[in-house]
């Protein structure tokens, strides 16, 4: 059986270095490209980070329900997971990937309950803004929108199953390998407790606590002006 995986995450959190780093190591993972209306940016080529179609095609999907969900995002752009990525999947008897945003992993899970969801926090807002800086591709203003846009995203971390704080990246990589691997293990009845322990420490329920100092480094900027 596939088992789905959805991962959202605040621009700059470093879900692409994670999910990168996750397609080398775990095997029998498909990695679901999605569709965009928005432009193509930097080096981004159709058919590897996105497919690049008009919004008239876009619609046309829509009409023929080739979209297994699909969402406005930043108001501007459509964004949708085609259903062909999942069935695709499913013929080969791999899992899947989905990197998708809140919306998205609100559509998914009712659709598909099992799903296994998981948000990447970065460790608190100034890290994000050195992360974002330090990326060099965006200017200051839209650092700024980034990281007002990532204050109301981090809001909905109730929704998901796993809450990875990418602090070290060598930690975060292990500590996703083994939410994916132990999901894995758990639905074909096996059992390894050393990663399962290694991935239960991500489970909303153990996380509510640390999440608490970097929620609030995200409010306390809102309340001192929204910079
Ligand atoms: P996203 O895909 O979430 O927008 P990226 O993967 O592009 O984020 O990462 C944003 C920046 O942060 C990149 O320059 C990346 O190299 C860096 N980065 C990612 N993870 C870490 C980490 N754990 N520690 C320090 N820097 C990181
Ligand atoms: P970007 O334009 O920076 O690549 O992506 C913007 C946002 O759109 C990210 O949060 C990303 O996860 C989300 N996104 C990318 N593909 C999809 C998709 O197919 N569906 C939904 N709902 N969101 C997506």
């Amino acid at each position: 059986m596939t088992n789905v995986f959805i991962i959202s995450a605040p621009s700059g959190s470093g879900k692409s270095t994670l999910v990168g780093r996750i397609r080398e190591t775990v095997l029998n993972l498909e990695f679901s490209i999605s569709y965009t209306t928005r432009k193509p940016r930097g080096a981004e080529q159709n058919g590897r980070e996105y497919f690049f179609i008009s919004r008239q095609e876009f619609e046309a999907m829509i009409r023929n329900g080739e979209f297994l969900e699909y969402a406005r995002v930043f108001e501007t752009d459509y964004y949708g997971t085609a259903r062909r990525f999942l069935q695709k999947a499913e013929d080969e008897g791999s899992d899947l990937l989905l990197d998708i945003d809140v919306q998205g992993a609100e559509q998914i899970k009712r659709k598909l309950p099992n799903a296994v969801s998981i948000f990447i926090m970065p460790p608190n807002r100034s890290e994000l803004e050195r992360r974002l800086r330090e990326r060099s591709q965006d200017s200051a203003e839209v650092i700024q929108r980034r990281l007002e846009t990532a204050r109301r995203e981090i809001e909905n971390y109730e929704k998901y199953d796993y809450i990875l704080v990418n602090d070290r990246l060598s930690d975060s990589v292990k500590a996703l390998e083994a939410i994916l691997l132990s999901e894995r293990q758990k639905r074909s009845g096996q059992r390894d407790s050393e990663l399962l322990a290694r991935a239960e420490i991500c489970r909303l329920d153990q996380s509510r606590e640390r999440l608490q100092p970097i929620l609030q480094s995200f409010q306390e900027t809102a309340a001192g002006g929204g910079k």
